[in-house]
């Protein structure tokens, strides 16, 4: 088995990090994790070196320029990249190593890692509703915290045709064993069919009118 970068993006709250996890805990021989840097503020309960390595601005681009990511990207305003130690620590022990990462940096990766190196995995929950919901009762955003993600949430559906596999959050313990099976399958197989396109087109639209009326109820309460 040669080890390969599974890659997991998702609009924020479609799962990624919770799979990623869960990947893990029910596989540690297989998989392992790279814990990527950033310099967004730590949230409750997220330990430096396990959720993330949290640095200065400063200190991000220090490391940007001596070329220690394998990718980086910036997203709601904050820098988030992948340590090619944390890659490489993973790889040389065998396992496949997993990273949750927004799709700016899954595009940087597949030019880096192509074919059968990477598999690149877009999650969703199949209710958009329930995307909202989750993300919502995470509780780790503010309001327009949220609203920034929710905007570039249209953006990264956009971006999903460009992943070798589409996966559906609803069951964690399918959603991990369809991650397994992506895996053993490889990279770039998926076709995109017109069906496809549609699908996604009004899963965004759909979100945009739950986002709309979120919104609207997060005003009036201010109001
Ligand atoms: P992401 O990392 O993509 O932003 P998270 O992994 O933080 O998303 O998931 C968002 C929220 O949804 C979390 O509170 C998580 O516990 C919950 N969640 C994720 N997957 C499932 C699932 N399959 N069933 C129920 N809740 C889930
Ligand atoms: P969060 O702030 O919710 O932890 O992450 C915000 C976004 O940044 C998510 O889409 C997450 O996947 C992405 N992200 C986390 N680490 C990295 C990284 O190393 N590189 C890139 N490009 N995105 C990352």
């Amino acid at each position: 088995m040669k080890p390969k970068i599974v890659v997991l993006s998702a609009p924020s709250g479609g799962g990624k990090t919770t799979i990623a996890k869960a990947a893990q805990d029910r596989y540690p021989d297989r998989f392992g994790f790279s814990v990527s840097a950033t310099t967004r503020r730590p949230r409750v309960g997220e330990q430096d070196g396990e959720a993330y390595y949290f640095l200065s601005r400063d200190a991000f681009q220090k490391r940007a320029k001596m070329g220690d990511f394998l990718e980086h990207a910036e997203y709601a305003g904050e820098l988030y990249g992948t340590l090619k130690s944390e890659v490489e620590k993973v790889l040389q022990s065998g396992r496949h190593v997993l990273l949750d990462i927004e799709v700016e940096g899954a595009r940087q990766v597949r030019a880096k890692y192509p074919d059968q190196h990477s598999v690149l995995i877009f999650i969703l929950p199949s209710d958009p509703r329930v995307l909202l919901e989750r993300l919502l009762n995470r509780k780790s955003e503010s309001p327009a915290e949220i609203k920034q993600r929710l905007d570039r949430a249209k953006y990264e559906l956009r971006q999903a045709t460009a992943f070798d596999r589409w996966i559906r959050n609803d069951d964690l313990d399918q959603a991990v064993e369809d991650v397994v099976k992506a895996e053993e399958e490889g990279g770039a197989f998926r076709r995109t069919l017109p069906q496809d396109l549609n699908w996604l087109k009004d899963y965004g639209s759909k979100l945009q009118v739950e986002a709309q009326r979120v919104y609207d109820e997060l005003h009036q309460q201010k109001g």
